[in-house]
């Protein structure tokens, strides 16, 4: 499908408590900030102006306006005050923030030609712009709380996602989900028409995320040739399973080189809980806490590691394994996300039927052992991932976004 596109598609994306600037790997900013800043960039690229509505972390009241790129602004606005806030406690302050957004259009006369709303509260605020502007709203969840809540261990979300989530869901144009099992989610846990879904995988950087020389690589992190090391790139939040790794690792301490790198956090310093239950299961000498890392070094990591781990207890698609295969290393996952549309069992790493720590461990084992002796299998995880990069993703989009507007229009 092949549709001309109008040159100038003004398009309001809105990314409220996550910003695209944020710290990736902190609390609350991973794969969401960086699929919106890379996504937009792309739709500048290419003549759409795209203005990103974002909450002002210090809570300052005025519009802070940066350019992000050709053609993308970011637009910090008031939600909340000062400094960290949980996602739910900003649902309060969406009103005022939309009533910023209102202000900021009517000083520049500005019109959209669409909405993109990424996440539940970005949403929510996307249904009120929807109403006020009469133009197409399409959203994304990242993740949905009802799916969450079934997956996640000893956290629940809160009912106003859930009823946020629901609404939205009947009432927005469209529902842009990142993987088949996502629209499947739509359909069983909120009953969405699937007419209403279209599903667009997210990308990867393929410039900056590419093999290096491991040996090197491993030096400059202070890693041996004849490590084993088995990487984790994530936030520290329960959902991401890290527990079950650490327990894994444990189960394989004897392993010869055997190390554990863990990317992620809010600083340079190990995180208290994890570090702690590493020193209990008596790993902690095998285990490095690297702490948060600048995106653009994680191609270091990935080409150091002989494998990357994601033991998610639910994931909305998983860009750590497109940026591990784009760097050429294997990944062991479970069966979340995108894993299984993407890992080709045996070839380019596994995907786990469950996620208990016995499992994780033997199929770890397999895949140390067999690191090394396969030749070509840097190159063939590369090429497993070569469709998707952002460029993919913005032209798909793009189709997207000019059906709706056609579909909106009659
Ligand atoms: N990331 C990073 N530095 C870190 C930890 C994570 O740049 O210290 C990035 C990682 O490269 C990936 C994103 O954060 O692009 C995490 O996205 P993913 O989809 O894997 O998980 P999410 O955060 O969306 O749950």
């Amino acid at each position: 499908m092949n549709r001309s596109i109008p040159s100038h598609r003004r398009i309001a994306m809105l990314s409220v408590h996550s910003s695209p600037l944020g710290r990736l790997g902190s609390r609350d900013t991973g794969g969401m900030s960086v699929y919106v800043r890379s996504l937009a960039r792309e739709l500048g690229q290419r003549g759409h102006p795209v203005d990103i509505f974002t909450r002002h972390p210090e809570g300052r009241s005025g519009p802070c306006v940066d350019p992000l790129g050709h053609n993308v602004r970011l637009i910090q606005l008031k939600a909340g005050d000062n400094g960290y806030s949980r996602p739910a406690d900003l649902y309060p302050h969406l009103e005022s923030f939309f009533e910023s957004l209102e202000r900021f259009r009517a000083s520049e006369a500005l019109r959209y030609d669409l909405i993109h709303s990424h996440y539940w509260l970005s949403g929510r605020v996307g249904a009120w712009a929807q109403r006020e502007w009469g133009v197409p709203h399409a959203v994304m969840f990242h993740t949905l709380g009802a799916a969450k809540n079934g997956a996640q261990p000893g956290e629940e979300e809160p009912p106003v996602r859930l009823r946020t989530e629901a609404d939205l869901a009947r009432t927005c144009h469209r529902i842009v989900a990142a993987t088949p099992r996502e629209r499947r989610d739509l359909q069983r846990l909120y009953g969405v028409d699937p007419q209403r879904i279209r599903v667009v995988p997210c990308g990867v950087d393929l410039d900056l995320f590419r093999p290096l020389d491991r040996e090197v690589s491993r030096r400059k992190l202070d890693l041996d040739r004849h490590d084993a090391v088995v990487l984790f790139v994530g936030r520290f939040s329960p959902i991401k399973g890290l527990e079950r790794l650490l327990e894994a690792a444990a189960l394989l301490r004897d392993y010869p080189g055997l190390r554990l790198v863990i990317v992620g956090g809010e600083g340079p310093e190990a995180p208290p809980e994890p570090s702690r239950r590493a020193a209990e299961l008596g790993i902690d000498r095998l285990t490095r806490f690297a702490g948060q890392v600048d995106h653009r070094r994680l191609p270091e990591f990935y080409s150091a590691a002989d494998v990357l781990v994601v033991p998610s207890h639910y994931e909305s698609f998983g860009l750590v394994c497109l940026e591990a295969l784009a760097c050429g290393t294997p990944v062991v996952s479970t069966a979340v996300g995108v894993m299984e549309d993407i890992i080709v069992p045996g070839e380019t790493g596994c995907v786990l039927p469950d996620g208990s720590p016995e499992l994780l461990a033997r199929c770890l084992l397999g895949t140390l052992r067999g690191a090394g002796g396969n030749p070509g299998a840097r190159e063939k995880a590369r090429a497993s991932v070569a469709g998707f990069s952002w460029s993919r993703v913005a032209s798909t989009m793009l189709e997207q976004y000019t059906e709706l507007v056609e579909e909106f229009g009659r």
